[in-house]
C-alpha cells in the first residue's frame, strides 16, 4: 500500500430496485433507492471501507445521484478528485427489479449519462501517477473513452513497479465486439492477479478446463488467479502450484448485486495490506457473502471490523 493507492476506472451510478419481485416494469411499482452503484464504485468502496488507499477516475452529474456516491465513497475513505462532475449531464441510473427466478429486468441510462463522460482529465492523470495498483474491469473494453484511459494508466503505474489486477467480468458476446478481445490480452499480459467469475476463466484464458485455464494464465505472466464460485466460495491458484480451497459462508441471499465486486476489492486490499492468500481470500469470501445480505449494490461492504465480526458468528459450508 506504501507505494500509493489502489485505482479503478469506470461507471459510477445509482441502483433504485422495485420492492416487489415480478416483470419489468409496465405499471406503477414501490421503489427503494437511490444506492450507490457502479460495479467499479463497489470495488473501490469495499476497498476503501477494509483500510486500503484507493481512488477512483469516473464521471457523475452535479445532482443528488452523483452526491450519493460521492458522499459514500468519502464517508468510507476512497479518493474522489478524479470523479468528474458534469453541469450537464445526469448521473447513470439502473432500475432493477428482480424475478421469482432470480433473473433481473432493467431500465438502465448509462450510454447517455455523465457515467459516459469518464477521461483523462488533469485529475485522472494525477491519480494514475501516484497509484500503485491499477485494477481493470472488464466491462472497460469496449468502451472507447474507457480503453484510452487504460492505455495510459497502465505503462504509468507499471513503471513505477505497481501492480495490476482484472476482473474480466465479460460475457462471450462482448468477446466478439471490435477490438475487445485484443484488449483482454494486452491486460492478462500486464496483469499479476485475475478474478474470475466462473466460466469467465475460460474466456479469459481462451481454454477450457480449470486447471489448463489457470495455467494459461500463469504461461502469460499472471502470478494469481481467484476464482469465484459465488454460494459455493472460492479458490487461490499460485503460479508456484499452490492452491487454497475457501468455502462459503452460510448466508441468507437477500441481494446477489455486487457481491463479486466485494469479494474483489476486499482480496486487493487485504493483499496490498500485507496480508497472505489465505487471509485475503477468507476476508473476501467474507465481504462477498456479507455483501448478499443486504439490499443494495454495496450496503454489505464491511470495515474490517465487520467483517471480523462476520466470519466470527457465521458458518461456512463444509
Ligand atoms: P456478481 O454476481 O456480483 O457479478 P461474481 O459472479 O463476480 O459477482 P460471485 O461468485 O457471485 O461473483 O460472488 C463472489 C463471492 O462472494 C463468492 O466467491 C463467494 O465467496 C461470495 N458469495 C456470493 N454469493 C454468495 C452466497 N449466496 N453465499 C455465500 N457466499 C456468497
Ligand atoms: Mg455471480
Amino acid at each position: 500500500d506504501a507505494l500509493g493507492p489502489t485505482v479503478t476506472v469506470g461507471e459510477i451510478l445509482v441502483e433504485i430496485m422495485a420492492t416487489a419481485r415480478g416483470e419489468g416494469f409496465l405499471e406503477p411499482l414501490d421503489l427503494r433507492g437511490p444506492f450507490p452503484s457502479g460495479a467499479p464504485a463497489i470495488f473501490i468502496d469495499q476497498c476503501a471501507r477494509l483500510g486500503g488507499s484507493a481512488g477512483i477516475v469516473a464521471a457523475v452529474g452535479d445532482d443528488d445521484f452523483g452526491r450519493v456516491n460521492l458522499r459514500r465513497l468519502e464517508r468510507d475513505g476512497a479518493d474522489t478528485s478524479a470523479v468528474l462532475v458534469s453541469p450537464d449531464w445526469p448521473t447513470g441510473s439502473a432500475f432493477v427489479r428482480y424475478r421469482d427466478d432470480g433473473s433481473r429486468d432493467f431500465v438502465f441510462n448509462i450510454a447517455k449519462s455523465a457515467a459516459s463522460l469518464v477521461s483523462l482529465t488533469e485529475e485522472a492523470k494525477a491519480l494514475f501517477a501516484r497509484a500503485g495498483h491499477l485494477h481493470v474491469m472488464g466491462t472497460a473494453f469496449a468502451i472507447p473513452g474507457l480503453w484510452a484511459l487504460l492505455e495510459h494508466a497502465l505503462p504509468v503505474v507499471r513503471a513505477r513497479g505497481g501492480s495490476v489486477s482484472l476482473d474480466p467480468n465479460l460475457r462471450k458476446e462482448l468477446l466478439a465486439h471490435g477490438q475487445t478481445r485484443e484488449r483482454l490480452e494486452l491486460v492478462i499480459g500486464q496483469a499479476d492477479l485475475v478474478l474470475p467469475s466462473g466460466d469467465e476463466l475460460f474466456l479469459a484464458a481462451g481454454v477450457e478446463g480449470e486447471e489448463a485455464a489457470v495455467a494459461a494464465l500463469f504461461e502469460r505472466g499472471v502470478r494469481e488467479v481467484v476464482l469465484k464460485r459465488g454460494e459455493r466460495g472460492s479458490t487461490w491458484f499460485g503460479d508456484g502450484g499452490g492452491r487454497v480451497d475457501c468455502p462459503a459462508f452460510v448466508v441468507a441471499e437477500v441481494d446477489p448485486t455486487g457481491a463479486g465486486d466485494c469479494f474483489g476489492g476486499a482480496y486487493v486490499a487485504c493483499r496490498r495490506l500485507g496480508m497472505p492468500p489465505e487471509s485475503a481470500l477468507l476476508y473476501a469470501n467474507a465481504a462477498g457473502a456479507r455483501n448478499v445480505t443486504v439490499l443494495g449494490p454495496m450496503e454489505g461492504a464491511g470495515t474490517r471490523g465487520e467483517l471480523d465480526a462476520f466470519i466470527a458468528a457465521t458458518p461456512r459450508r463444509a
